[in-house]
């Protein structure tokens, strides 16, 4: 198992909120949920490494390639490298990052406290963030794309009688602003024709997700996210490469549909390999 972090564990670690969802575990939180299930597999035979850095796959090969200069050859390859945030590739994102970008609204918005901050997106993890941040902030301005936000109905009613947020639909920001820190966002709305700037101290960006999948592009057949194509059996269009969990599954990206598609790999490997 290669992971490129210190820690496996992927997303969980950003869960700060309860992990109802789990058929038979309940933990109040995603790292709580993680010790479980690294209890079970510190009982498991495998070798981890951490910290690794691939440099290329060759997927039709099953061979890694690693920074170090270390080859790993392979009978199957099992893909599965997740998602990460989606950037919106605009001045100031990079640049700001600790420095009024705001990673986490559930671990951070201690620091955000009488600050007026905004929220760029318009699904669930933008609304979610709004609500969170609205706790403690003076103001939050939703900057939405579209006419409508995404997020599921029963979260979007909750912005309703919170009389500090704020939501601009149809909204993009172009820049965001400041000296050292967060001073504002640059804000261009549909139909305008000339932007105009907010006075802000902290951006949540929370426009999505895109999938890891940049080692295999080429390789292995994706889908027009860039999301990896698999079968039944959690295949893709290469022999014994298979790919599970978010990186696989764009509609329905849960730990256990994550910990389901691990399970039907392993199974289809060991069934090829004479096992059970
Ligand atoms: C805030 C938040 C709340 C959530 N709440 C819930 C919930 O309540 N219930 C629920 O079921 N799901 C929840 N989820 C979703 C859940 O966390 C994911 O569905 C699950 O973690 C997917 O697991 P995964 O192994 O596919 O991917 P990930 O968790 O994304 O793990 C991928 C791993 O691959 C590693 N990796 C990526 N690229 C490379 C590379 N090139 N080399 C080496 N390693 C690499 C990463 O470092 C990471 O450790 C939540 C997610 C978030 C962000």
């Amino acid at each position: 198992m290669l992971e490129q972090n210190e820690r496996t564990g992927g997303q969980l670690h950003s869960i700060y909120g309860a992990v109802e969802n789990y058929p038979g575990l309940h933990a109040s939180s995603g790292a709580e949920f993680f010790e479980h299930f690294s209890q079970r597999v510190a009982d498991a035979e495998f070798d981890l490494w951490t910290k690794v850095e691939i440099e290329r796959v060759d997927v039709k090969a099953k061979r890694v390639y690693l920074r170090s200069g270390e080859e790993l050859q392979s009978i199957s390859l099992v893909i599965a490298t997740g998602v990460r945030r989606r950037r919106l590739g605009i001045p100031g994102e990079q640049e700001f990052v600790g420095h009024g970008i705001i990673e986490s609204a559930s671990r951070d918005r201690k620091n955000f406290a009488g600050r007026d901050v905004c929220v760029i997106g318009g699904g669930d993890a933008a609304v979610e963030n709004a609500l969170l941040l609205a706790e403690v902030c003076p103001t939050v301005t939703l900057i939405n794309r579209s006419k409508a936000l995404r997020a599921r109905p029963t979260l979007a009613q909750q912005l309703q009688g919170q009389h500090c947020i704020t939501v601009f639909p149809e909204s993009v920001v172009t820049r965001i602003l400041g000296n050292n820190e967060v001073e504002a966002v640059e804000i261009l709305r549909k139909d305008a024709l000339k932007p105009f700037q907010m006075a802000v101290r902290g951006v949540a960006i929370r426009i999505g997700v895109e999938p890891n999948t940049d080692h295999f592009r080429g390789q292995i057949h994706l889908d027009d996210d860039g999301y990896a194509s698999v079968t039944s059996q959690q295949e893709t269009d290469v022999a014994n490469v298979f790919a599970i969990g978010d990186v696989s599954n764009p509609l329905a990206p849960t730990i256990s549909s994550a910990a389901g598609a691990g399970a039907t790999a392993a199974k289809v490997i060991a069934s090829r390999l004479g096992g059970h």
